[in-house]
């Protein structure tokens, strides 16, 4: 039997087979993944083969190729990893103007962690009530930065359920994992989103986790027949990324096609001579917004605020 990985709680999954059952599915002890070195061999989102026993639970047996998946590192391991999500479609980052005020630097450092991990990215703007008075705040803050980059971007406000449409449409037929700081209505929005969940709003438990090393798991939502949300505990170690210095233009996607215009082929684009990166800063081609967070990513500067 074929199925796909909600939720995982350690040693328990449960595993939603095609005639929308869910089972609660354990790993057989030789299970083993060729590609990678993880500390939980199941994750949220893998497609998985079930063997029914007699009891109701189902033991995981085989586990398919996966398009991508997102990993933390752990601490004492250093080979080892967490697996935190796989075969994932979209990854949503919802960010606020006000109110929390998210930068541009967090920001470039999700989209720098999902380019990463071959993930296409979408900006969801929300509280967009707050700013009803500055109607050009977020476009020229932020739109007129991403837009013309291709990330798809959605202004919306959770609140009075404004222009929450496109964004409803976006994410149809696909895995989408959301992500964002405490504080910008993520929760509130994955309740529109799906109106059945009732995940807390506000609640205070989350900023009682912060800083802990506590073991937190995704958990995949079914928005409806072919979509699910992944909610993420933990955005932190997801934008938690030790880059090598000389990949990270790989993930500024306008930067990318032009590091072989370099003189030097292991150009980091800041004090180089004859760098097209910096010449496209110059000449207007690269925001300089997003230059100087390439810069700060270089320079491992704190990027959680
Ligand atoms: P989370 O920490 O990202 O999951 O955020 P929550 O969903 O808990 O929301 C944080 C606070 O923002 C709550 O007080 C929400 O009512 C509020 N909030 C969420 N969406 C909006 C919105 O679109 N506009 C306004 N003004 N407040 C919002
Ligand atoms: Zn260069």
């Amino acid at each position: 039997m074929k199925g796909i990985v909600l939720k995982s709680t350690g040693s328990w999954f449960e595993v939603m087979t095609d005639d929308k059952t869910v089972i609660s599915s354990r790993v057989r002890g030789q299970l083993r993944l060729r590609d990678i070195v993880s500390t939980n061999p199941v994750a949220v989102g893998d497609h998985v083969t079930l063997l029914m026993q007699e009891d109701g639970t189902g033991t995981i047996v085989e586990i398919d190729p996966r398009k991508n998946y997102i990993i933390r590192k752990s601490i004492k391991l250093s080979k080892q990893t967490q697996i935190l999500a796989t075969n994932i479609d979209l990854a949503v980052l919802v960010v606020t103007p006000i109110v929390p005020k998210t930068s541009t630097g967090f920001i470039d450092r999700f989209i720098a962690a999902a380019e990463s991990f071959h993930i296409p990215v979408a900006l969801v703007f929300n509280k967009m009530d707050l700013l009803a008075d500055s109607p050009d705040y977020v476009k020229d803050n932020y739109l007129d930065i991403y837009e013309p980059l291709g990330y798809p971007c959605f202004c919306i406000s959770t609140l009075k359920n404004e222009n929450t449409e496109p964004l409803k449409e976006f994410i149809k037929d696909k895995i989408s994992l959301f992500s964002g700081h405490s504080g910008v209505g993520k929760s509130s929005l994955i309740n529109l989103l799906c109106p059945n969940l009732n995940l807390k709003v506000g609640s205070i438990s989350k900023t009682h986790l912060k800083g802990k090393h506590t073991t937190t798991f995704a958990e995949m939502h079914a928005y409806d027949e072919n979509s699910f949300l992944i909610d993420t505990p933990g955005i932190r170690e997801f934008v938690n990324i030790d880059f090598n210095q000389s990949e990270i233009s790989h993930y500024f996607k306008e930067m990318l096609p032009l590091i072989n215009n370099c003189q030097f082929n292991n150009c980091l684009h800041e004090n180089e001579k004859n760098c097209a990166v910096k010449e496209a800063v110059e000449s207007g081609k690269i925001h300089p917004m997003r230059y100087y967070n390439y810069l700060s990513i270089l320079h491992n500067e704190d990027f959680f605020k």
